[in-house]
């Protein structure tokens, strides 16, 4: 079983199972509905930990919740508290949609506050961090392995957080003061205030999986300055930290990076409602982790004819499968868990048990559910659909009433419809 780690710039042997294999995948800064590009991180390492947890390794899966941070309080000035709380359900409610359920811990970086501060006064101690009025900064100058998850030379590390006051401008800040507009704060022994963002997921990861675990997940954009951050405070009080990195290749809005700043955004609750769970996940697997992943409508109806496709083996008998085909879908996933390459295998497979526990893998085990209405309630579909068009939905809602006492769901979906076996 090996990975490719942005650290070791290349492939990694995982140990032996059962492990342990802990994994931290770093999760949103919650001020809005998360973007479909918030979903990568989630669902690449779900499934990782399920065809991990799969292959005999006891795994526990960590995913944060950054609720306080600068975005959130220019996001709701006076009231970032509440809006925390609230984008926090709003992102669990989206995630949760995809059905993978693999998380065992969603940590809150406020209820860290105590673990955070206890590592702040550590780093203080051993010299690798100072205080500058109220905030305290990491020094990055005693760092002498600084840089080498980015691969940046010490000397030419990019400045961070310009403060005139602090003795570096590539040192980065551990606690801030509370400023008069910020709502959210703790005392501390550097008086109010709150954590920087890289000390919270130092904090919360060790407080979950201890000093030293396997995997730690989270996109590509996170590798500087948040990840190298990261390793330098967990490295600086002697700790190794997390062993492989793991980063996703970002997702493209029409070629570009997608961001909320170049307002070319779809929310996970958008694409989830628009073209539903199944196409979602199926969209995610055609690339690779590591590689980008461009969003569009054609990259979307492709994915969902991939699952009509799906759909349609098991509308037709089952052949059985030749010998070695689930060793090769497992080599291929074991192998840097490559999943278009997974799907490939799939798509070749007639055997109905073997393609339902492959696509189980991915949470996608309902393609197989799918039986074809009889006659008469694709009918009433059509007419259903019609009165739609026409704007009747009185007849609309009346018709959706017969086709679900005849035990069917409809499901709308763009300018379709689908019908569903009801659960
Ligand atoms: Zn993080």
């Amino acid at each position: 079983m090996r990975l490719s780690s942005t650290l070791a710039r290349g492939l990694v042997e995982l140990p032996e199972p059962p492990g342990p294999i802990g994994m931290y995948v770093c999760g949103p800064t919650v001020y809005a509905r998360a973007h479909i590009g918030n979903a990568r991180p989630y669902v690449v390492g779900s499934w990782y930990a399920r065809w991990l947890r799969l292959r005999g390794y006891e795994v526990t899966l960590v995913h944060n919740i950054t609720d306080v941070n600068d975005k959130i309080y220019e996001a709701a000035p006076g009231v970032s508290a509440e809006r925390a709380r609230e984008a926090t359900e709003w992102y669990l409610e989206d995630v949760g949609r995809f059905g993978l359920d693999e998380v065992d811990h969603f940590p809150k970086a406020t209820e860290a506050i105590p673990e955070i501060v206890r590592f702040i006064s550590d780093l203080i101690e051993r010299d690798f961090a100072y205080e500058v009025e109220d905030d305290v900064y990491f020094r990055v100058a005693k760092q002498a392995e600084y840089g080498r998850l980015s691969g940046q030379k010490p000397d030419q590390v990019e400045e961070q957080e310009p403060n005139a006051r602090k003795e570096d401008p590539r040192d980065f800040a551990l606690w801030k003061a509370n400023k008069p507009d910020e709502d959210t704060w703790w005392e501390s022994p550097w008086g109010r205030g709150r954590p920087g963002w890289h000390i919270e997921c130092s904090a919360m990861a060790e407080k979950l999986l201890g000093p030293a675990f396997e995997i730690h997940g989270g996109g590509l954009d996170l590798v500087f300055p948040h990840h190298e951050n990261e390793l330098a405070q967990s490295s600086a009080v002697g700790h190794e930290f997390a062993r492989i990195w793991m980063h996703n290749g970002m997702l493209r809005f029409t070629g570009e990076k997608m961001s909320k700043s170049v307002g070319n955004v779809e929310t996970m609750k958008d694409v989830l409602e628009k073209w539903g769970r199944e196409t979602a996940l199926l969209f995610f697997l055609t690339a690779h982790w590591h590689s980008p992943i461009d969003f569009s409508n054609e990259r979307m109806e492709s994915a969902r004819a991939r699952g009509d496709g799906l759909r349609e083996v098991f509308r037709n008998p089952s052949q059985p499968a030749l010998d070695g085909a689930w060793e090769r879908f497992e080599q291929v996933l074991d192998d840097d868990f490559s999943t278009p390459e997974a799907l490939a295998v799939m798509h070749e497979w007639r055997d109905h048990d073997l393609l339902r526990s492959a696509l189980d893998v991915f949470g996608l085990a309902s393609l197989a559910d799918q039986r074809r209405a009889p006659v008469d309630v694709d009918e009433l579909a059509r007419r259903r659909q019609a009165a739609r068009s026409a704007r009747d939905f009185a007849e609309s809602d009346r018709l959706r009433g017969e086709i679900e006492a005849a035990g069917w769901e409809v499901r709308d979906e763009a300018d379709a419809y689908r019908l569903v076996p009801k659960a």
